[in-house]
């Protein structure tokens, strides 16, 4: 029931991947346009004024999406152009030959680059796309203006295949096993709120879980209804039948909490053999009827097997809490309403 309460690592870790995103996506803006204003400059001179324009072109146009990210804050959209224009830089480049025809030295960088913004499956696609036609483009001279050497188009393919090759391997494994870690992470989460002998939500859970869910998102829970329960002369069953017993007892409320509430109710394991129910969006009166409903439940389960006539009961407060700020308030008012039901004999339902 509360295991979409148990998310905050796999929240805290895509979080810090998106930062990672970010980081890369600013790094790669920044610099790549001053390198090509710096080149674009410096090639000014140069009889051709392709090199330029493309220089400037791209370096405007980079800066330009790390402009629009910062306004808009949309990092996938931003990786995507940041990949169109990574793309169509090397391509242009490649096709026009570079300052001296160096373009190929440049090209690289840009495996490496792709895999920091899209991720390991969307990186590999673009990186082979690009592949496939840096190869055409290389080995079809026709095609480019640029003039390269047979053997060094041959080389530059094989060592960037070798570079996709290996930040593939690199990055599949540092997404798996940051998975691995995150999985464990919950499960380490899932434990420490859930009580072992119940598997109920533990007070932890409310705590570290439930109440800053209520401080974020309180239309969500507002009014909550608390029903405070504990088992009546629960030593006495203990000491008679044994603790054992009692254990499975405590285990055959829970199941039976579990019965009676709806999937958004939350049934905790407060104390020995207290519990809370925490009913979001229900009124003080569907509450006592919700608590009156499972106390008679109790009249009619047969809790200790060796002993069938033996009836357990339990007495049960109710309060209503209507902001996040009045919750612990509530929680003694409940508590108030269960003492109140207790000196009264007990077997009752207040509020
Ligand atoms: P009251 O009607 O006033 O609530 O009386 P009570 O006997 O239920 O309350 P009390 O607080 O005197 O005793 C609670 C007992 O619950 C004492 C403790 O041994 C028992 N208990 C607490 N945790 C567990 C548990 O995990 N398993 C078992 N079997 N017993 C437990
Ligand atoms: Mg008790
Ligand atoms: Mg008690």
């Amino acid at each position: 029931m509360h295991q979409p309460f148990n998310k905050q690592s796999t929240e805290q870790a895509q979080k810090i991947d998106a930062r990672r995103r970010l980081y890369i996506l600013r790094f790669v803006s920044y610099i790549t346009t001053a390198v090509m204003f710096i080149y674009g400059v410096k090639n000014l001179s140069a009889e051709q004024i392709l090199l330029p324009t493309i220089l400037f072109t791209t370096g405007s146009l980079f800066l330009l999406n790390i402009i629009v990210f910062n306004i808009t804050r949309n990092l996938d959209r931003a990786c995507v152009i940041e990949t169109l224009l990574v793309a169509s830089f090397v391509l242009s480049l490649v096709y026009q030959g570079g300052f001296n025809n160096t373009a190929l030295f440049w090209v690289f960088p840009f495996p490496a680059i792709l895999f920091g913004l899209l991720g390991v499956r969307n990186a590999l696609i673009s990186n082979a796309v690009l592949l496939i036609i840096l190869s055409i483009m290389l080995f079809i001279p026709d095609l480019i203006s640029a003039n390269y050497k047979e053997a060094e188009a041959s080389r530059f393919i094989a060592s960037l295949l070798i570079v996709i090759i290996v930040c593939w391997i690199n990055d599949h494994y540092r997404e798996r096993s940051h998975e691995a870690m995150d999985k464990l992470q919950q499960i380490k989460d899932q434990q420490a709120n859930t009580d072992q002998l119940t598997n109920l939500a533990n007070r932890r859970f409310i705590d570290a879980c439930l109440v800053p869910s209520f401080e974020k998102q309180p239309d969500l829970f507002f009014p909550v209804s608390l029903i405070m329960c504990d088992i009546d002369y629960f030593k006495r069953l203990n000491d008679n039948f044994g603790h054992d017993v009692g254990d499975n007892v405590l285990k055959s409320v829970a199941y039976m909490f579990k019965q009676n509430i709806r999937q958004q109710d939350f049934a905790c394991r407060i104390g020995g053999e207290e519990f809370l129910l925490i009913l979001p969006r229900t009124s003080v009166q569907d509450a006592l009827n919700i608590a009156d409903k499972i106390r008679k439940q109790f009249h009619q389960q047969q809790l200790v097997p060796s002993a069938p006539q033996y009836k357990v009961t339990a007495s049960f407060g109710v309060a209503l809490c209507n902001k996040s700020e009045e919750f612990s308030e509530s929680i003694k008012l409940a508590d108030m309403m269960l003492y109140k039901a207790k000196n009264n004999g007990r077997d009752q339902t207040r509020g």
